[in-house]
C-alpha cells in the first residue's frame, strides 16, 4: 500500500469523547442515570492501554533504576496530613458564578480567555490602572493562575469585563473532597471529616522513614507511586483532561539541596525522552514550559505540555518541582517525629529536599490516542483507494496484541484459529473475530491499534502456516504456527 494522506482523527472533544465511547475505550460514568459530571469509567481498550502506560512508567522509573522504590500507599490519612500541606487552608481555585444561568467557571481561566482578546498595548493600558506590580505581570502575562479573588475582581473592574454585574463576586472554593469514616452517624463536621487525597505524593511523605530504615536507603533516592487522587474541580468540562476522580503517578527524589539543580536538570531530560522515546509522543507537539512565578518555598518548576487536537492548544500533562525541604519538614512539624536525615559521610543532619515529577495517567491516556490516531487515505495493492482510520501506537501500548480472524465460518477453520488463539493466549491480550468481510475485520483492528491480524485460511489446513498482517505497513508474512509466538514476540518488542 502506499500512503495518500493522513491527518489525525481528534479536533475537537467532542469527537474524542464519542470516538473513545464508540469504540469502547472510555465511558461516561454512570450513564443509565443520565451521567454524573467530570467521572469517566475505562472499558476494556481503555483500561489495558491505561496499563500498559503505568507499567512503562513503573519500568522507567523503578526497574531500571536502582535509586527509586516502588509504594502503594492508602487513598486515607490521618486529616493532619492536609493541615501539613497546606492543602486545608490554600488548595483551592477561584470561582465564580453566573447568576442568571448558575454556570460555574474558574474565575482565572474565564478572565484570562477575555484578556486573550486584548492586544498587546490594550494589556498594557489595563496594567497601568493597577497598583499592584505583581497583578500587573499578572495581566500584561494573561496568567492569573497564582491571583486571589480580590485581584481578579479587580482585573475584571479595571479591564471592563463585559456584563460584569451578571456574576458573583469571585471566591475561594476549597477542592479537597471530604468524606467519614468509622463509626459517626454519617454527619461530616470539621472534627470528625477526613479527605479522599488530592494528590498521590503525601503517601510517599508519611511514609520516608519507612523506606529509608527497611531499605537502608542513602540519599539520593527516591519513591514512586500510581494511584487514585480526588479534587473537587470547579469546571470539568475537558472530557478526561481534567476530571473529579483521576489517577497520579508521581516520584519524590530526597536529596541533599546542593545536588538540586543538577538533578532537576537530569529528571527534566528523563521524563520528556520517555515522551517521546517510551510512548513515541510526536516531539514537536511537547514543550517544557517554565512557572513564572513559584509557591515559596519552591525554587524551579516546570511542566511538560502537550499540544492538545481536542483543546486546541498546549496543555500540562507532567508538573516537575523543585520543592525544597518544605514537605518533610511540615510533616517533621505537624506529627513531632524526626523526620531528618544523618550523612555518615559527612556528618550532616538536614531535612532532605525534595524534587517532584507528577504526571496524569488520565492525560496520558488523552494524549496517546491523539497522537496516534489518523484518517488515512492509501493506495492498495490493486491500485485502488481505500481510507481507514488507524491508531498508529507504538506496540507496546497498543490494548490488543493480536487478533485471530478465520477466513470463513467454516467450522474447520473455526477450530483451527481457537487453537491458534488459544497458544498465543498465554502470551499476549487477543481478540476472535469472525464477524463481516476480512476487509472490515481489518479496520475494526487498525482503529484500535492492534499491531498484528493473524489470517487463518484453508491452506493453512494443509501447510499450518497462517498470514501476519502488519498494522502500519499492511503487509503480509506467511509464518508457520510453530514459529508464530516467537514472530510476534520479537516483532512487537521491537
Ligand atoms: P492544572 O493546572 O491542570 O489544574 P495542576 O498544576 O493542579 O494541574 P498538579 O497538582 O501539579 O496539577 O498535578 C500533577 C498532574 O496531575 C498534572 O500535571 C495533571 O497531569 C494531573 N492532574 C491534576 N489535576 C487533574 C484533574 N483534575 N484531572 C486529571 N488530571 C489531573
Amino acid at each position: 500500500m502506499t500512503e495518500i494522506s493522513s491527518k489525525p482523527k481528534i479536533t475537537s472533544l467532542d469527537i474524542a469523547r464519542s470516538w473513545c465511547k464508540e469504540n469502547g475505550f472510555i465511558f461516561p460514568s454512570s450513564e443509565i442515570y443520565g451521567g454524573f459530571a467530570a467521572v469517566y469509567d475505562y472499558g476494556h481498550y481503555g483500561y489495558l492501554l491505561k496499563e500498559n502506560i503505568k507499567k512503562l512508567w513503573e519500568k522507567s522509573m523503578s526497574q531500571e533504576r536502582n535509586d527509586v522504590l516502588l509504594l502503594d500507599s492508602a487513598i486515607f490519612m490521618h486529616p493532619k496530613t492536609w493541615d501539613a500541606s497546606g492543602h486545608l487552608s490554600s488548595f483551592s481555585d477561584v470561582l465564580i458564578e453566573d447568576k442568571k444561568t448558575h454556570v460555574r467557571y474558574r474565575a482565572d481561566h474565564l478572565v484570562e480567555d477575555w484578556l486573550n482578546s486584548k492586544t498587546k498595548e490594550e494589556l498594557e493600558q489595563i496594567a497601568t490602572q493597577l497598583t499592584n506590580e505583581s497583578v500587573k505581570e499578572m495581566v500584561v502575562k494573561r496568567n492569573l493562575d497564582k491571583a486571589t479573588p480580590e485581584e481578579i475582581y479587580e482585573i475584571m473592574k479595571v479591564s471592563k469585563f463585559p456584563g460584569l454585574e451578571n456574576y458573583t463576586v469571585p471566591r475561594n472554593f476549597g477542592l479537597m473532597v471530604k468524606s467519614n469514616l468509622g463509626v459517626t452517624d454519617g454527619t461530616i463536621t470539621d472534627e470528625n471529616a477526613v479527605y479522599l487525597r488530592a494528590e498521590t505524593c503525601q503517601g510517599i511523605y508519611l511514609n520516608f522513614k519507612n523506606v529509608l530504615q527497611s531499605y537502608r536507603m542513602k540519599l539520593p533516592f527516591g519513591i514512586a507511586q500510581v494511584g487514585k487522587a480526588f479534587r473537587n474541580e470547579i469546571v470539568a468540562r475537558q472530557f478526561i483532561f481534567r476530571t473529579r476522580e483521576f489517577e497520579q503517578m508521581e516520584m519524590q527524589y530526597f536529596l541533599h539541596p546542593s545536588m538540586m539543580s543538577q538533578k532537576f536538570e537530569e529528571w527534566k531530560n528523563i521524563r520528556m525522552n520517555w515522551y517521546i522515546e517510551t510512548l513515541g509522543i510526536n516531539p514537536k507537539r511537547l514543550r517544557f514550559r517554565d512557572h513564572d512565578k513559584l509557591a515559596h518555598y519552591a525554587s524551579a518548576a516546570c511542566d511538560i505540555e502537550y499540544k492538545f487536537g481536542s483543546i486546541g492548544e498546549f496543555k500540562e500533562v507532567e508538573g516537575i518541582h523543585a520543592r525544597g525541604d518544605w514537605d518533610l519538614g511540615n510533616h517533621q512539624k505537624f506529627s513531632g517525629e524526626n523526620l531528618d536525615y544523618f550523612d555518615q559521610e559527612t556528618n550532616e543532619r538536614f531535612i532532605p529536599h525534595v524534587l517532584e515529577t507528577s504526571v496524569g495517567l488520565n492525560r496520558c491516556v488523552m494524549m496517546v490516542i491523539e497522537d496516534s490516531l489518523y484518517e488515512e487515505e492509501f493506495k492498495d495493492t490493486d491500485g485502488s483507494k481505500n481510507f481507514r482510520t488507524v491508531m498508529k501506537i507504538k506496540k507496546t501500548l497498543a490494548p490488543i496484541k493480536v487478533a485471530v480472524l478465520p477466513l470463513s465460518k467454516k467450522m474447520e477453520l473455526q477450530n483451527k484459529s481457537i487453537e491458534v488463539q488459544s497458544m498465543l493466549k498465554t502470551h499476549f491480550f487477543t481478540q476472535y473475530d469472525e464477524t463481516g468481510s476480512i476487509g472490515k475485520r481489518y479496520r475494526r483492528q487498525d482503529e484500535i491499534g492492534t499491531p498484528y491480524c493473524v489470517t487463518i485460511d484453508f491452506e493453512t489446513l494443509n501447510d499450518n502456516c497462517v498470514t501476519v498482517r502488519d498494522r502500519d505497513t499492511m503487509k503480509q508474512d506467511r509464518v508457520s504456527i510453530s514459529d508464530l509466538t516467537d514472530y510476534l514476540l520479537v516483532n512487537l518488542n521491537s
